[in-house]
């Protein structure tokens, strides 16, 4: 047992990990050699019990380079910070903080009241409140004002969203009844009209961010909706949940509806994610008229979705960057790079790793985002007989790497690996073409 744990295969393993689930490990390892009746040799039992506390090791939560060219990815934790982000988290959590404290009366602020400002000129919004989550705010909006009440929902917008986040179920768990109208692929303003009843609360729109439903279609628009809302005295609402604050067309992407977009046509209130297009930490922000913020701020619910100090730290200061400096926001350095500057970088992938190609991509804004719409990108295509295996490799690497498989090639697409990342990925990359693992 000794002369295992002192293995240098096995002892590296004590740093990170910790001595007793080494330990652990080991003596797992001894039992199940014992159980076999077998003796192997002691180096086949130090490689084992390596291997075993290397997938201990990957099931820990760690740092990856990202190169399926999908920027938003909710499986690998969405958006990176900017490092202003990071600094800001550094700063308010290493002390105490005003987080709910007024520094003028010298009695108790408000943790929601502060970023609202901030909020609202990103957004042209009255007033702005920040929870948990995307899922968090649209839960947090049912529950205020829907209640034991009907909301009426456009079947073709009755999605599920990565992650198992379904908007009737939300509906259901926050005890509001969905009232459904028209068809999966059309739906027009008489059929909302038709459906308000004296129970309808509300009119809730939401953005289909995973999907699209083309040809034969028809909508109601959120200009119509509002004015029906109006006339019936029932708010219209929508879960954005990408939340762009501002056009991306200097990007390439058309038409992706803005959280001002929503505001400016009247809706009353709209939520959204702080880790998508906005580029920040995971948090869920509901923006709209200050009445009905207000209402939500005195929802009790709140209490049990509220944010930590951090990622209000961390919020304002993308909300900062998105004033002045949005492209040292990392969603919008990748959304910024231009073909030729990837093209560029894979050349130096091409000189360094035999059997590779650069090749045109389509990458995604995301996940979770809006894997709808395709960005223009390059990657760099490794051509060896087992693409599977080598991105098995990878990902088993320090740091992790997660390729893409298409056509049965490995693709390193640059556009979500950063600059900085190149040379690491470049080294593991050739490391394992010219020495395959397996
Ligand atoms: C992402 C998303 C959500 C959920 O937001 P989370 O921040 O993941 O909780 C809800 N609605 C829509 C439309 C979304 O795109």
């Amino acid at each position: 047992m000794h002369r295992i744990l002192s293995a240098p295969e096995v002892a590296q393993y004590e740093a990170s990990l910790g001595r007793e689930t080494v330990k652990g490990a080991v003596e797992q390892m001894l039992d199940r050699v014992r159980a076999s009746g077998e003796e192997p040799s002691f180096e086949t039992i130090v490689a084992g019990a390596a291997g075993e506390l290397e997938r201990l090791q990957q099931g820990r939560l760690q740092p990856l380079i990202n190169a399926t060219g999908i920027i938003v990815h909710t499986n690998l934790g969405r958006a990176p910070l900017a490092p202003e982000a990071l600094d800001a988290i550094a700063r308010l959590g290493r002390g105490y903080s005003n987080l709910e404290y007024d520094l003028e009366s010298g009695g108790r602020g408000s943790r929601y009241a502060r970023l609202a400002g901030a909020i609202g000129e990103a957004t042209g919004a009255q007033d702005a409140l920040v929870v948990n989550n995307g899922a968090a705010a649209v839960l947090l909006l049912l529950d205020t004002f829907a209640k034991g009440r009907e909301v009426i929902v456009a079947r073709s917008q009755l999605v599920e969203i990565g992650g198992g986040f379904r908007v009737p179920e939300v509906l259901e768990r926050s005890g509001a009844t969905l009232v459904e109208v028209g068809t999966t692929n059309r739906v027009y303003i008489e059929d909302f009209e038709r459906a308000l009843s004296p129970r309808t609360a509300m009119i809730l729109r939401t953005h289909p961010s995973n999907y699209r439903i083309e040809g034969f279609t028809h909508e109601a628009g959120p200009k119509e909706l509002v004015g029906l809302g109006r006339r019936a005295g029932v708010l219209v609402a929508e879960d954005l949940g990408t939340g762009a604050l501002d056009s991306l067309s200097a990007y390439g992407v058309e038409s992706e509806r803005t959280v001002r977009d929503a505001l400016d046509d009247g809706i009353g209130l709209v939520s959204f994610s702080g880790d998508k297009l906005l580029g920040g930490p995971q948090a869920g922000i509901i923006a709209g008229r200050a009445q009905l913020v207000a209402r939500l701020r005195s929802n009790p619910l709140l209490r049990a979705l509220r944010v930590d100090k951090l990622t209000l730290a961390a919020l304002d200061a993308t909300l900062a960057l998105h004033r002045d400096g949005r492209e040292r926001i990392p969603v919008y350095r990748m959304l910024a790079a231009t073909l030729d500057q990837l093209r560029e970088r894979a050349r130096g992938y091409l000189a360094a790793i035999p059997q590779t190609a650069i090749v045109e991509s389509s990458g995604y804004l995301g996940g979770g985002a809006l894997p709808g719409h395709e960005i223009a990108s390059i990657a760099v295509a490794v051509e060896t007989g087992d693409a599977d295996g080598l991105a098995a490799d990878l990902r088993y690497g320090d740091p992790p790497i997660v390729a893409r498989i298409e056509d049965g090639r490995m693709l390193l697409d640059l556009r979500t690996i950063a600059p900085d990342e190149d040379e690491v990925v470049i080294a593991a990359v050739r490391t394992l073409t010219l020495f395959p693992r397996s």
